[in-house]
């Protein structure tokens, strides 16, 4: 068997691998983190960094392929040459486990939906297990735990290696264009690669998706499955099994002989149209697996938030502050900026993935005083927004940014940090820009 990335994903593919009897080679182009090294070379497994082995690697009986690698690099097309079946981490872990798993997967919002689901979970006293993209691997789990239950966050590169595996419940949150120089600029392949989350489903098991998504629901038309189809909507009432939203009032039926549960949105701890949501599919997905209604209520109401997504800071002298770092798409920003209740200092831009800012005009009119732009190139932002917008300032640092935006905002404004792009250009990764810009709050 051999493993390509030394990653979270590969090295716990590495141990499940053994564990099983394989004999196991893991290689990565790159390094790997010393702690991985450590684990491999404790549990005798074979690795290489800096390059890979062709020799090695091509006679292989299987591959195990991170996501992060691209399908088109010469690597991975000569294995397809040769035949030999490229999977995921995923893929492989699923062989080796009985429990129940809850998957989701979506544009946006997976993160956010898959540690509610797994906070209502826990909070039911399940014996449940968190991976995917988030938290340990799910085959190192496999390897060293025994869960009954799996919550799994699942992107469109791991759902692209998988092909036996089969979700229990699946939940696909929402699609938009995203990732497409993966799928060669076709947003149609992105779409399908989305929609594995439901292959292999059976009439036991149950697919939770986003009736409001239009993209979803083209895709449904000439789609077929013998799953159980439970939408939720924000727009529209659902008849049957599903969630719907009437006024402020969210009203979810599972079962038909039972009353259905029934809570506000003032109620949950996370706010905004998209949190409503991804409330409503991490509810519909644990009372699926029979969590009570009550337990549900309490603890959407309970949840903490995960940091960078819409994460409240600070205030200082009545200026709000929000760390949304993870808004790294128009989609996520447009929900960031709909979500907020007062006047805004939007600080965004990095590193542009081909934005249609046009998207925003609406919301920027209606709700941003100033921009501050935190990124090395602001050109697209300052064309898009300077008839709509009176102030725009560029800054390059997080800490100028955060002066900036105090030194515009008066009291009951609210800085948001939703960036709308990538961070590479200034940052190492999103949660950097986001931990920069909270230690600049910090310190003002
Ligand atoms: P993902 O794991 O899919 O990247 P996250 O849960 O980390 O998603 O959220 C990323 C950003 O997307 C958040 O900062 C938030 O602003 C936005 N977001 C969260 N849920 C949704 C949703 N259901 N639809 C659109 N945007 C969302």
């Amino acid at each position: 068997m051999v493993i390509l990335g030394g990653g979270e994903s590969g090295v716990g593919s590495a141990i499940l691998a053994k564990q099983k009897g394989y004999d196991v080679f893991v290689s990565d182009k790159g390094t790997f983190k010393e702690k991985y090294k450590t684990i491999l070379t404790e549990n005798k497994i074979e690795f290489e960094e800096g390059t890979h082995t062709l020799e090695k690697i091509l006679n292989a009986t299987e591959v195990i392929k991170s996501p992060g690698i691209p399908d088109k690099v010469e690597l991975v097309l000569k294995l397809k040459e040769k035949n030999i079946p490229v999977i995921s981490e995923i893929e492989f872990a699923g062989r080796y486990t009985n429990a129940k798993k809850i998957c989701i997967t979506g544009s946006n919002g997976k993160t956010t939906t898959t540690m509610l689901t797994y906070h209502i979970l826990k909070k039911a006293g399940y014996n449940v297990g968190l991976g995917g993209n988030v938290g340990k691997s799910f085959a190192y789990q496999v390897a060293t735990e025994k869960f009954d239950y799996y919550v799994l966050e699942l992107s469109s590169f791991q759902l692209d290696g998988m092909f036996n595996f089969k979700a229990d419940v699946a939940v696909l949150l929402n699609i938009t264009p995203d990732h497409l120089d993966r799928y060669d600029y076709k947003f149609e392949n992105y779409i399908t690669s989305k929609f594995r989350i439901t292959q292999n489903q059976t009439a036991n098991d149950y697919f939770i998706y986003c009736a409001d998504d239009d993209v979803i629901n083209n895709h449904m038309k000439s789609w077929s499955s013998p799953v159980n189809l439970i939408p939720f909507s924000i727009k529209k009432p659902i008849d049957g099994n599903g969630a719907f939203l009437n006024g402020n009032q969210i009203t979810l039926n599972y079962k038909p002989n039972q009353n259905p549960l029934i809570m506000t949105i003032e109620q949950l701890a996370l706010q905004g149209k998209h949190n409503v949501y991804n409330s409503m599919a991490a509810s519909l997905a644990t009372r699926i697996v029979d969590v009570r209604k009550e337990i549900i209520k309490e603890s959407l109401q309970d949840f903490q938030g995960i940091e960078h997504r819409l994460e409240f800071v600070a205030s200082i002298n009545g200026v709000e502050f929000i760390n949304d770092s993870k808004a790294t798409n128009i989609n996520s920003t447009w929900y960031a900026l709909e979500s907020m209740q007062k006047p805004i200092i939007w600080v965004c831009g990095g590193q542009d993935k081909g934005n249609d800012y046009n998207e925003l005009i609406d919301l920027v009119k209606g709700k941003v005083k100033a921009i501050v732009c935190l990124g090395k190139n602001n050109k697209k932002i300052i064309s898009a927004f300077k008839d709509v917008v009176d102030i725009i300032a560029e800054t390059d640092n997080a800490s100028d940014a955060v002066a900036t935006s105090y030194k515009i905002a008066k009291k009951g404004d609210v800085v948001l940090l939703s960036p709308a792009c990538a961070s590479f250009d200034l940052f190492e990764n999103y949660e950097d820009r986001g931990m920069q810009f909270k230690g600049a709050v910090r310190s003002l």
